[in-house]
């Protein structure tokens, strides 16, 4: 396999011929290679971006319906070699890219396409001045797109279907360590008739491609989903030459357990947030905290389902657990284990790689929950991004707050509660951009979505995203 760039609606080798390879995680072999763009290749590709924004952006919100519905379609078509795809290249469950990466990409398209139908200018009547005020919205022009390994069609296609919707025009880079399925989107968007050069696909590393496409001054903002120290990177590059920014960045979220939940549905759903796509989702619940009343006996049931999760090869249906995405990672995960450790935590389960037979090189860890430790130690603070929870009681809810909030982060928090004025209490007090109240990662696209603190810099989201890439013009009239 050979994943080439996509510029001006052909796929287009990288012009210093560089190369990167990319690996799937299962079996820890080499997937395929991928190009290594540089300064040139982004310019070509803005370049690109450029001449089609006049036409892109004048097209009717009719039409740029028709061509996002199509993306959409054709996505939904391809679902099964897109699935494939997408579990190869990461190591997550075939049935989870079926059930949640692939059909949400085709959803953020359809979504957009039918928002931006709905996304209708301001008026502001000031009679006593004999005037009226109307606020245009136009497209940004030319916007870049950046995005990780964890979902990639995911959160690409969360990023330019509104992007597009709006009338922009697109200089994206996938993450290099899962360029796959962006690549495959790029026949996708052709077939349905998105005109050249509305979206262009540069890949390669982040700190060459990626630093290309912040840093030139032809691109209007910068839309990021990745960690914290890259969007601190970002942001300081953009800031001086005031471009728009959007940072979506790590979590070290909390999932917070009192004692008058319904203990089954919290159980549940805590594993889920746990170890979903191998802990490496950002909305993952990495710290989970117990009423101390419940603590023992939610512990022990955690550890006994954890312990019945399947960790295997993502084709085989039995799969629970696949393979973390890379063997830098899987390294990355292993010295926070051991930090734990050394932190003086107790190892519950888990605790190192897994074994799966037969794919003895791929990079599978354990399930992993550790107990004993502090709220401000390394563990609990770092964001590990793998099968990796700590869980700690808490004697009331002032103290669950504290701890819940004791973090440079703020993504999102999970609450189980039958108490309703304690969740509406709990909500208010958490220093998070998103609360679930007895549920997790139950998303509705319309909503805000993104983080305090170092989490996020700016919502994605329904009317966000849309405000995101379009920028306000107010007209006065006066009669
Ligand atoms: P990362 O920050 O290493 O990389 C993200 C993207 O940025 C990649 O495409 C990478 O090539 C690019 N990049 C790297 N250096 C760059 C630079 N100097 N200039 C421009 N681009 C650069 O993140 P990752 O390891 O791919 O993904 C995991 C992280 O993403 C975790 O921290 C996770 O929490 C976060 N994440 C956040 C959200 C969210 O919505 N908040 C969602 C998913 C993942």
């Amino acid at each position: 396999m050979y994943v080439k760039n996509y510029i001006a609606g052909e796929y287009r080798e990288a012009a210093g011929r560089g190369s990167l390879d990319f690996v799937n995680p299962a079996e820890g072999e080499i997937l395929g290679k991928v190009v290594s763009s540089e300064r040139h290749d982004v310019e070509m590709a803005v370049e690109s971006a450029i001449e089609a924004v006049e036409s892109w952006s004048s097209k009717s919100v009719e039409e740029r319906h028709e061509v996002l519905s199509q993306i959409a379609k054709g996505i939904r078509e391809n679902a099964d070699d897109l699935a494939i795809a997408e579990s190869r290249n990461t190591g997550k469950p075939l049935k989870l890219a079926q059930k949640v990466d692939i059909p949400r990409a085709a959803t953020n398209f359809e979504f957009f396409a039918n928002a931006i139908t709905q996304f209708s200018s301001e008026m502001h009547d000031t009679p006593h001045r004999s005037a009226f005020n109307y606020t245009l919205r136009e497209p940004l022009g030319t916007v870049g797109c950046i995005s990780p390994w964890n979902l990639p069609l995911y959160l690409f296609s969360w990023k330019i279907a509104p992007a597009i919707a709006a009338g922009n025009t697109v200089v994206a880079k996938p993450s290099e360590v899962t360029p796959l399925t962006a690549s495959m989107l790029c026949e996708i968007v052709t077939k349905a008739g998105l005109p050249p050069g509305v979206l262009n696909v540069v890949h390669g590393l982040g700190e060459k491609a990626g630093d290309a496409i912040v840093r030139h001054p032809k691109v209007a903002a910068i839309s990021f989903t990745g960690s914290t120290k890259v969007g601190q990177h970002i942001a300081s590059c953009a800031g001086p030459q005031f471009k728009k920014v959007s940072l979506e960045m790590g979590g070290k979220n909390p999932n917070i357990v009192f004692a008058d939940s319904d203990f089954d549905e919290a159980l549940e759903s805590t594993v889920r947030s746990s170890f979903s796509n191998q802990g490496q989702i950002c909305l993952c619940g990495s710290r989970i905290l117990i009423e101390k009343s419940i603590y023992n006996r939610f512990v022990e049931a955690l550890v006994e389902k954890t312990r019945a999760l399947v960790v295997g090869h993502p084709m085989d249906p039995k799969t629970d657990v696949g393979a973390v995405v890379s063997k830098d990672h899987f390294e990355k995960i292993s010295q926070h284990i051991d930090i734990a450790r050394r932190e003086g935590g107790r190892i519950l389960c888990g605790g190192g790689p897994a074994n799966v037979r037969g794919y003895e090189n791929g990079f599978y860890i354990a399930p992993t929950i550790i107990e004993g430790l502090a709220p401000g130690c390394i563990t609990n603070q770092e964001e590990i991004f793998g099968p990796v929870v700590t869980v700690a009681p808490f004697v009331d809810e002032s103290e669950a707050i504290e701890m819940a909030n004791s973090t440079r982060y703020g993504l999102s928090a999970t609450v189980w509660t039958a108490n309703l004025s304690r969740s509406h209490r709990m909500a208010r007090a958490l220093k998070a951009g998103i609360v679930w109240v007895n549920t997790w990662m139950l998303r509705d696209l319309r909503t805000p979505f993104g983080g305090y603190k170092q989490s996020g810099m700016g919502r994605e989201g329904g009317w966000e995203a849309l405000k995101f890439f379009t920028q306000p013009k107010n007209v006065c009239i006066k009669y």
